[in-house]
């Protein structure tokens, strides 16, 4: 865990054209302060959130799981730590924390080059994260600037990371990555490539996988525009003014990064197979699809609280919407908890989640987030709009405001606050970001439905079919 001052270690953060000190900002302060509840949680829930290995205690996210009981423990702690921030941080440290106990074990398919052993660098450095429970994130998509030609082509030169130099002590890359989200405030920055992206032979110098520490020298983080609204309380706006989990561009520019953070180099074929293959996928998406039932459920449940506040729910037509949100929690929690009891030991005897299960979660749980929002929107309607800000509460206007927004099921202010979340969720910037977040948060939706058919067991409706058509 750190503070905020401690991010303040030289790296190179641009807000709207100005380099700053990430401690200046007072939505990362807060960010930070919702993200160290991870860290937080171990020391007060130590029974749920660590576990022992060789005399040390480390979080329960680098446990390699051996069986159904460890999946299940590691499951509460992920969605423990979601609540903390009602799922609204999709990349607390737990989601890499996780692959790198796997990447631990399932290190040595990276194989080695003439300078360095990839796979003996990828054990360390997993096994260094795990002992100092470092914050990870991760940048894989490459800038979309010219589909029509293989990235080594495009003339730009940020079309994505790449080797500009190979030494003895290591390599010296150059480029970009399109996002990273939390860069500002994480400790480390893990870069590799996504499966689908098919490097070309030409584009070798793109095929690498390496770590570095986000203040390492030619490393630059440039933010988004900020989600919050100064001026405004947390009244008013209940979650954009209580953390961003910002997104920022990353450019590499002539950065040394040695040998022992190098993971893949040089290296199409492997710098494709990394993030599958090292198992860092499989049980990372086990935490995403924790932390995206935590997600709907907040959202469920806010739709719920809205329709009962306004008088709504004991209509017949806005308990099937309510009901065909709650039907959705159920589906999602079943199947997750199904990826869990049918996981299988692999060849290293990590017991892994099962993946078409955990997939066809990220398949449709994009478009159950969605319609929640829409039930929000919808139910909320011109109550949720017609809102003044709370100051209004303070002033001449408040009495009658007080009046004239008490209901016999909440008075004004409760009933403000709950609409301005309404509001914040379904239809701020903020809120408007976390769904498009949801909706790639697994990667592209079209390319995990078009492999989750590819994959799908479909023999017994086969045997159906053959029988019939003989
Ligand atoms: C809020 C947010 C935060 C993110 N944070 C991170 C992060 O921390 N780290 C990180 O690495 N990435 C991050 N991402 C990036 C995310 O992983 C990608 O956005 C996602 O994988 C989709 O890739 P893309 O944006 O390149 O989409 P594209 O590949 O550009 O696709 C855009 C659209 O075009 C469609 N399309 C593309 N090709 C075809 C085709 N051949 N046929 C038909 N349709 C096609 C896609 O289906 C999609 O709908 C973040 C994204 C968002 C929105």
């Amino acid at each position: 865990m750190h503070t905020i001052e401690q991010l303040d270690d030289g790296r190179a953060v641009y807000l709207n054209g100005k380099l700053i000190q990430v401690s200046e900002i007072p939505i990362f302060r807060k960010t930070l302060a919702l993200n160290n509840q991870y860290y937080t949680l171990q020391k007060t829930h130590p029974a749920v959130h660590t576990y022992q290995e060789n005399g040390h205690n480390y979080d329960i996210a680098y446990k390699v799981p051996r069986n159904v009981a460890d999946l299940r423990q590691k499951h509460q702690a992920y969605q423990e730590i979601a609540q903390t921030n009602n799922g609204m941080l999709g990349r607390t440290p737990d989601f890499l924390a996780t692959g790198m106990g796997i990447l631990a074990e399932r290190y040595a398919f990276l194989g080695h080059n003439k300078w360095t052993d990839f796979a003996v660098n990828a054990k360390h450095y997993a096994e260094w994260i795990k002992a100092n429970d470092i914050f990870i994130s991760h940048a894989l998509q490459n800038p979309q600037l010219d589909r029509t030609k293989p990235i080594n082509q495009i003339p730009s030169g940020y079309t994505g990371v790449h080797t500009v130099e190979r030494r003895a002590d290591g390599i010296v890359v150059s480029g970009a990555k399109m996002v990273n989200t939390m860069a500002p405030i994480a400790d480390d920055l893990l870069i590799f490539n996504p499966p689908e992206l098919l490097l070309e032979k030409g584009d070798t110098s793109y095929a690498v996988a390496f770590a570095t520490p986000l203040n390492t020298p030619g490393v630059k983080i440039i933010c988004r525009k900020l989600l919050d609204h100064p001026g405004y309380t947390e009244d008013d706006y209940p979650l954009s003014n209580a953390l961003d989990e910002i997104d920022a561009y990353v450019v590499f520019d002539q950065v040394f990064i040695p040998w022992e953070k190098v993971f893949v180099e040089n290296d199409t074929d492997m710098s494709n197979r990394f993030f599958i293959e090292s198992g860092i996928f499989g049980h990372t998406s086990h935490q995403d699809e924790v932390r995206g039932i935590t997600k709907l459920e907040f959202a469920t449940s806010l739709a719920i609280r809205v329709a009962h506040t306004l008088g709504l729910d004991g209509f017949l037509g806005v308990q099937e919407k309510l009901g065909s949100l709650t039907a959705h929690l159920e589906l999602i929690k079943g199947t997750i908890a199904r990826s869990e009891d049918e996981g299988q030991l692999d060849e290293f005897g990590i017991y892994t989640p099962n993946l078409q299960a955990l997939l066809a979660v990220r398949a449709s749980l994009p478009a159950f987030y969605d319609e929640a929002l829409r039930v929000i929107q919808h139910l909320a309607a011109g109550s949720m709009v017609g809102v003044p800000g709370f100051e209004e509460f303070a002033g001449d206007n408040g009495p009658i405001l007080d009046q004239a927004l008490t209901t016999s099921r909440a008075d004004s202010r409760e009933r403000s606050k709950l609409l301005n979340l309404a509001f914040d969720l379904s239809s701020s910037g903020f809120g408007q970001r976390q769904l498009m977040y949801e909706y790639y948060h697994g990667g592209d939706p079209m390319r995990i439905r078009s492999k989750h058919y590819l994959d799908e067991d479909l023999q017994a409706g086969n045997a159906m079919l053959d029988r019939l058509l003989k």
